[in-house]
């Protein structure tokens, strides 16, 4: 790997290379024209964003496009089709065309689900009838807040299942520009004790920007917990370490912390090379200083982490820095879905692979777990009965809450990627089976499960 010293992009300002930046990263890195000119049109469709740490700390240049951190950040051949490259390529060549170019980057990215599982229809709440911005309330039990400037990444993951929020489009994003509606929102809803602050990436935002969004919730008794969702210590772990406000941001912690709230960073780690920097080993070290705890989580992605010595050894990195294993979770059915999908059995099958070989403590792990419609769907995985072979299931999480925790069956179907693609059994309880596959829901197995996967791309 061609890496600069960790020293010198241990002091490094943040600087973001976008597509305007293709021909620069491409001098530098040595992209071929095929792959440079297959980032520039695929980035018309999908957000693409990547900094110096990213480009010479986690890519290894001698192993692309292959290179899993290179599948991660930079948009792929085969994300589109062909057909929409070749249709890309021909309105971005003729400068007359440009409004025929925004038609169709716009037809692409509605075809490409940009909001997955009823996010946009089931989850944000109302007062008086008119939506909250920025707000989702799914369980009981948490709040997502979406703080206006916390709307981008470090970097971009090319999977993200929140890519909508980063392609400028006002219908398609969530933001709050301040926390006060949620604070009344939260005054209102005492059960919600738990706020999970997403993004995007709450962290882009400097200390003080943050501090304006969390202090007020330390004034919320009902708040027991704040979790912040963020892949800062993957992609710019210098936030925690060496930038200006680093050591702000730890004492801002540590005020939650004092607050007597739970603090928990829910830290989005991809592949073991994110863990393997001496940056990113210090960032863990100094958030678990200030008393929060770092909680780990991750999507199954083909080409990128789908192979059971991948997870063990990143499980038990995280593991080693003293960080929770918590989520696998499977990939979710939107942008460039068909590219990373993994089918539910192999997923169940690199999951068992990697935890049985886990220590004791590292088995805080749970999936892979779908985020669906109806709540968190867990594979468990195979079993053999007299009527056939099953994958079972069980909800880890649910808007209904009697639904957790009861396992129920669907047919093995080895193509199947999401819930929506499986067959449920007969044998599965009404209330369940209603939940996942509508109010519609009869017991006559062709009436559910019926969805097939969609080519990206294809006409809708
Ligand atoms: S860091 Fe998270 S929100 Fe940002 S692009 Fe990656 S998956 Fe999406």
């Amino acid at each position: 790997m061609s890496l600069l010293a960790t020293d010198s992009v241990g002091t490094a300002r943040f600087r973001a290379y976008g597509p305007r930046q293709l021909d620069e990263i491409s001098d530098r890195h040595g992209l071929s024209a095929d792959i440079r000119e297959t980032v520039r049109l695929v980035s018309m469709v999908l957000p693409f964003r990547v900094n110096e740490y990213v480009l010479t700390q986690l890519i290894d240049w001698d192993r692309i496009p292959d290179d899993p951190m290179f599948q991660l950040v930079f948009p792929q051949k085969g994300m589109l089709t062909e057909q929409n490259e070749r249709d890309l390529a021909a309105l971005s060549a003729d400068p007359a065309a440009k409004p025929a170019l925004r038609t169709l980057v716009q037809q692409i990215r509605g075809r490409l689900n940009p909001h997955p599982s009823g996010q946009k229809e089931l989850n944000v709440p109302t007062r008086d009838g008119a939506e909250i911005p920025g707000l989702q309330h799914k369980y009981r039990e948490t709040v997502l807040y979406f703080p206006s400037q916390g709307q981008t990444c470090h970097s971009y993951c090319t999977y993200c299942f929140r890519w909508a929020q980063f392609v400028g489009d006002a219908d398609l994003r969530f933001a709050a520009p301040d926390p006060s509606g949620l604070i009344s929102y939260l005054g209102a809803h005492p059960d919600a004790g738990d706020v999970l602050v997403t993004g995007g990436d709450p962290m882009v935002m400097s200390t003080e920007r943050l501090r304006s969004h969390l202090e007020p919730l330390l004034a919320v008794d009902t708040v027991r917990t704040i979790r912040i969702g963020t892949k800062s210590v993957a992609y710019w772990p210098q936030r925690f370490v060496t930038d200006p406000d680093a050591d702000d941001v730890l004492r801002l912690f540590e005020q939650v912390v004092a607050s007597g709230r739970n603090l928990a960073v829910m830290a989005h780690f991809s592949h073991p090379r994110e863990l393997s920097t001496d940056l990113a080993r210090q960032a863990v070290a100094r958030i678990k200083s200030t008393g929060a705890l770092v909680y780990c989580q991750a999507p199954l992605i083909a080409r990128v982490n789908d192979d059971a010595d991948v997870w063990s050894e990143m499980w038990r990195a995280e593991l080693a820095l003293g960080a929770v294993p918590y989520y696998m979770f499977v990939e979710r059915d939107t942008g460039p879905y068909d590219y990373f999908r993994v089918p539910l059995a192999r997923a169940a099958e690199i999951f068992q692979a990697a935890y049985r070989t886990l220590p004791g403590l590292a088995r805080t792990v749970r999936g892979p777990v779908m985020s669906a419609t109806p709540g968190k769907v867990a594979v468990d995985g195979v079993v053999e009965t007299a009527e056939g072979r099953f994958l079972q299931l069980h909800m880890v999480q649910a808007r209904e809450p009697a639904l957790v925790g009861r396992p129920f069956l669907a047919h093995y179907d080895p193509g199947a990627a999401w819930l929506d693609e499986l067959r449920l059994d007969r044998s599965v309880p009404a209330d369940i089976a209603r939940a996942i596959a509508g109010p519609a829901w009869t017991a006559e197995p062709e009436l559910f499960g019926t969805r097939t996967a969609t080519p990206v791309g294809s006409p809708a």
